[in-house]
């Protein structure tokens, strides 16, 4: 009987923590690692760090069966292990390149500790090359201590979303894996085999096309959106309406309905960083990303442009120092607690510069929003329910369509409120009769009646 597949997993965010608790759903042995101490000692108690839907039943069952266990020593979880996934962070650097800094620093510990013959995979978000420099340090490694084993370094990106990350892992829409030799292959099938046998398409290609699979797909959802943001606001101008023009273009299968939401731009740890760092990786090759450029620009200008109609609206009717904000909504999207280039945060910004308080809830973004709008903090206050956060405000701003907004009782919110005017940047209210002849609405793209 073959034994069981020993996985190790380095790094322990969105990424490596569900994809380490899948490989042990999956039926293998994993020992996930990470560096932050207090990361590790809680995830040890059984208790995840991030807000994830679903995780921590599934974590829980597989401790439970002694399937993964969570440590901060390299050594162990190199040592312990046949395949090795790479997920750490891959942060942009100031000229918009990933930083590949932790990525190495992983490969080097890597090739210090490897003891057999093992296969490194990279499922972080990486620039192609990478595969070839991970190889090339830990070579550097296994040279310097005179040892020989045989390894393979194997791109593997991953596609999961935040919010439905477990269903993405258990399900995926397709697996990526770009591998070099006939051992990194064979082992990877090992590694899927449980989505093989779900018929999940597994691509298999050179690890050039694999790093590059990512941002292409990445780049080009990031462009969809831009682009239907760009259509809401000239809809707004011709008078037409956003979601009929959407689900006209949609029902042609060749453009499917899917991103085709306006919205007040894309946000979150993926998006604004992976379209940067392509548009990067393009100078590097005298290859202008001219698409992917209008693209980034189109979305820095769309929060802007909402900003400055909401500022104006509100200050026909109010002085705006003396004016209340209540923002519903601060996570880059629904089922999550990540902020990474949330748009809430530029449009707090915008607001608390005009001497705007603002009043806000968010089920989960509200911690780290704390701390990354600590700046604006005596302008804004935290609220512990969605009700609290329109109590006296003049206006009210969706910015994340967490289902428990839609379900709001709406005549509540209008006795709560001191002023009449909803902002719904998510649109979750435009075909509500009883909120269009309650308030003063505005959404983005829609035709007001
Ligand atoms: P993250 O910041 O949430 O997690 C990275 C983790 O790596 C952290 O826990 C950090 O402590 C750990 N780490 C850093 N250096 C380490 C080291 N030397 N040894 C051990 N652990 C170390 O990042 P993330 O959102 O999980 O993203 C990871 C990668 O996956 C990125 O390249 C990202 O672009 C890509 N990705 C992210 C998503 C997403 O939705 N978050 C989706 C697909 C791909």
């Amino acid at each position: 009987m073959k034994s069981m597949l020993q996985i190790g997993v380095i790094g322990t965010g969105y990424v490596g923590l569900v994809h380490a608790i899948t490989m042990a759903e999956f039926g293998m042995h994993v020992v996930a690692m990470d560096i932050v101490e207090e990361k590790i000692k809680q995830l040890q108690s059984g208790l995840i760090p991030i807000y994830e839907p679903g995780l921590e039943i599934l974590l829980m069952k597989n401790q439970k069966e002694k399937k993964i266990e969570f440590t901060t020593d390299m050594k162990k979880t190199v040592e312990n292990s046949d395949v090795v996934f790479i997920a750490v962070g891959t942060p942009p650097q100031a000229d918009g390149s990933a930083d590949l800094q932790y990525v190495k620093a992983v490969a080097e510990e890597i090739g210090k500790f490897i003891n057999k013959d093992i296969v490194i995979v990279n499922k972080s978000t990486v620039p192609v090359g990478t595969g070839k420099i991970v190889k090339a340090i830990i070579k550097e490694q296994i040279n310097k201590r005179n040892v020989q084993y045989k390894f393979d370094v194997v791109s593997n990106p991953e596609f999961l979303r935040e919010g439905k990350a477990v269903e993405d892992c258990l399900l995926p829409d397709r697996v990526v894996i770009g591998t070099e030799s006939e051992f990194g292959r064979e082992r990877m099938e090992e590694v899927y085999d449980t989505l093989i046998k779900s018929k999940v398409p597994i691509l298999f290609t050179s690890i050039e096309t694999a790093e590059m699979i990512k941002y292409a797909s990445n780049a080009f959802l990031a462009v969809k959106i831009s682009y239907i943001n760009e259509m809401a606001m000239l809809a707004e101008k011709v008078g037409a309406d956003i979601h009929e023009i959407a689900r006209g273009m949609g029902l042609d299968t060749r453009i499917s309905p899917k991103f085709l939401n306006a919205g007040p731009g894309y946000g979150g740890s993926c998006f604004p960083k992976d379209t940067q760092a392509i548009v990067e990786i393009g100078k590097e090759y005298q290859e202008d990303m001219l698409v992917i450029q209008a693209a980034i620009q189109a979305n820095k200008n769309q929060s802007k442009k909402i900003v400055e109609k909401m500022i104006k609206v509100l200050a026909e009717k109010k002085k705006l120092k003396d004016a209340t904000v209540g923002v519903w909504g601060l996570s880059f999207k629904p089922e999550t607690d990540d902020m990474r280039e949330a748009p809430s945060i530029p449009i707090i910004q915008a607001l608390v510069k005009e001497g705007i308080h603002i009043k806000t809830y968010c089920p989960q973004g509200m911690k780290e929003a704390a701390w990354r709008l600590s700046k604006e903090q005596k302008y804004i206050e935290y609220c512990t329910d969605q009700y609290s956060a329109v109590k006296g405000v003049d206006l009210l701003v969706i910015i994340t369509e967490w289902e428990q907004f839609k379900m709001a009782d709406i005549s509540k919110v209008k006795q709560l409120m001191s002023g009449d005017i909803v902002y719904d940047l998510r649109n979750i209210f435009y075909k509500d009769d009883t909120v269009m002849e309650q308030f003063e609405y505005y959404g983005v793209g829609c035709v007001k009646k």
